[in-house]
């Protein structure tokens, strides 16, 4: 491991110290701008870490910290960001990018450079009173957002969802203003995959899920097993799922589980924490989203030790992550295999589950509920017509071409078309989701995104390693983490998006492998 590869090292200079005086002279890699390239990721290593620190305290104040603690927290959030920012954009940084510009660097330093002028560019196009006022306007549509969710009442809503799209078309604006402005606001999330390739495969994914849905509905085939019906208490529930955490593979050294309201993950390759929620009445949500976690936290702990806190040591973007948590979620999860072996530990835990067979389990967790308007919620399947709807209004919106006010009747009208089911409230309507409240257009995509890569990675994976699925069925799952890690996870940000998995599957990244996985799996169980 490189001597800079701990966050002590790259604070024991303070902030404000001149990185000038940093470069490494042990790298044997230096070309022609060896000092340029040292000091640009000395101060990358150092804003980097002022992140990291900042994600330690977002972690804190979702788990731990006691409800009093908000207003120093959201103050010590919005300075360690604003540092940040500052670091980003300050001229320093950007007389070592213009260093670099025509510099010969190799192969792995181009990329980092590359990962950084992206950032800086982009941070240095808006200006800081943009940034705030978008900020600003993110707290008070929060509120507005909560109030009209409870209340039933767009119209609370609607005047802050009008200014986030203003504010957020001028955003786009400033960055390029010749460009789709929603293309430049998806680069937020997924820099380095087009979104021509994005909207190719949602449209893809609208265009087969349909009629498969609609056939469902029709098939007369029933999933749901009352033996996962009951009380299930918390605490045997947390004891089930560090069973399920410590049969796939989580390093509880490096690692640790807690509770939050809403699940997440959390931290770098040194220490990357998971947390979970239980429902009294289902067992198997929080064992599905455990196992999402630590898809997410595996990613996170494989990244290469020695580029912490660089883009080489940091993750490829939300649909890359989302891949990881959702291969572990669905392909692993949601399989017959995975069943096989962790039935008998949920039947040791849960006596009243003695009956369920294999089967049962198997058809449980991938049920798929015809009737639901709510995206947490949703199935593996009905998920991506939820997403859909998402990503056709925000484009709109973004685009000018729908009006604030139409959204709660055209989202109405997408999920009858596409899922076969109104909402009677905007509540289980339009409202449902935090996301445009924070004024994040463009996020949406990326979980459907993120599921269609789990497949071809998933294929791709069963293709190399030997009798993966015996290997599931028997716990063992050393040779699908190792292919995770060799062909994703110690990449970090070196590869855009697209090479990444055709680096990894051979092929271009499509929605093929998912389609095709879902006719096998869904065709099958529901006879179709
Ligand atoms: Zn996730």
């Amino acid at each position: 491991m490189a001597p800079d590869a701990t966050t002590d090292d790259t604070d024991s200079d303070g902030p404000h110290a001149d990185p000038d005086g940093s470069d490494d002279p042990d790298d044997p890699h230096d070309s022609d701008a060896p000092d340029a390239y040292d000091a640009l990721l000395d101060r990358v290593r150092r804003w980097n870490t002022v992140d990291s620190a900042a994600g330690v305290l977002g972690w804190d104040q979702q788990v731990m910290m006691p409800k009093g603690g908000t207003p120093a927290r959201a103050k010590q959030l919005s300075t360690l960001s604003s540092i940040r920012h500052d670091m980003v954009t300050d001229d320093r940084t950007a007389d070592l990018l213009a260093d670099l510009n025509d510099a010969d660097l190799t192969d792995e330093r181009s990329a980092a450079v590359r990962e950084v002028r992206r950032e800086h560019e982009r941070a240095d196009a808006v200006p800081v009173e943009l940034v705030e006022a978008i900020s600003e306007t993110g707290s008070e549509a929060l509120a507005a957002w909560e109030e009209a969710k409870a209340e039933d009442d767009f119209g609370t809503f609607a005047p802050y969802l009008e200014k986030h799209v203003e504010l957020k078309r001028e955003y786009a604006t400033h960055i390029d203003p010749d460009r789709d402005p929603y293309a430049v606001l998806f680069e937020d999330y997924e820099p380095c995959l087009p979104l021509e390739r994005a909207e190719s495969i949602l449209t893809e994914l609208r265009e087969a899920l349909v009629p498969t849905i609609e056939a469902i509905r029709e098939s007369d085939v029933d999933l749901a097993v009352d033996t996962f019906e009951g009380e299930f208490p918390a605490d045997e529930q947390e004891a089930l799922v560090r069973d399920a955490l410590e049969m796939v593979g989580y390093d509880f050294d490096r690692g640790r589980l807690d509770v939050s309201s809403h699940p997440f993950t959390s931290g770098n390759q040194f220490d990357c924490r998971v947390t979970t929620r239980f429902d009294e009445s289902d067992p198997l949500s929080a064992i599905g989203s455990t196992i999402h976690e630590f898809g997410h936290a595996q990613y996170t702990l494989g990244l290469p030790q020695e580029h912490w806190a660089t883009p080489l040591g940091q993750s490829r973007d939300l649909s890359v992550h989302e891949s990881q948590s959702r291969l572990w979620e669905n392909h692993v999860g949601r399989s017959r295999a995975f069943w096989e072996r962790f039935l008998p530990t949920v039947q040791e835990r849960f006596p009243d589950t003695a009956d369920a067979t294999v089967e049962d389990a198997y058809g449980a967790v991938n049920q798929v509920y015809e009737d639901n308007f709510i995206r947490v919620e949703a199935d593996e399947l009905t998920y991506h017509l939820h997403i859909v709807v998402r990503f056709e209004i925000e484009r709109d919106l973004i685009r000018g071409d729908l009006a604030v006010e139409d959204v709660p009747e055209v989202w109405n009208d997408k999920y009858e078309e596409y899922l076969g089911i109104r909402p009677e409230t905007d509540t289980e309507g339009c409202l449902q989701d935090i996301h445009w409240s924070h004024g994040n257009f463009g996020y949406f995509p990326t979980y459907s995104l993120g599921s269609v890569m789990a497949a071809q990675l998933y294929e791709a994976a069963e293709a190399d390693v030997d009798d993966l699925e015996t290997k599931v069925a028997d716990g063992d799952f050393d040779d699908l983490r190792d292919w995770l890690a060799e062909n994703v996870h110690r990449h970090g940000s070196r590869y855009e998006t697209n090479e990444l998995v055709e680096r990894a599957t051979g092929e271009a990244f499509t929605a093929d492998a998912f389609l095709e996985y879902v006719d096998r799996k869904y065709g099958e169980l529901y006879d179709m």
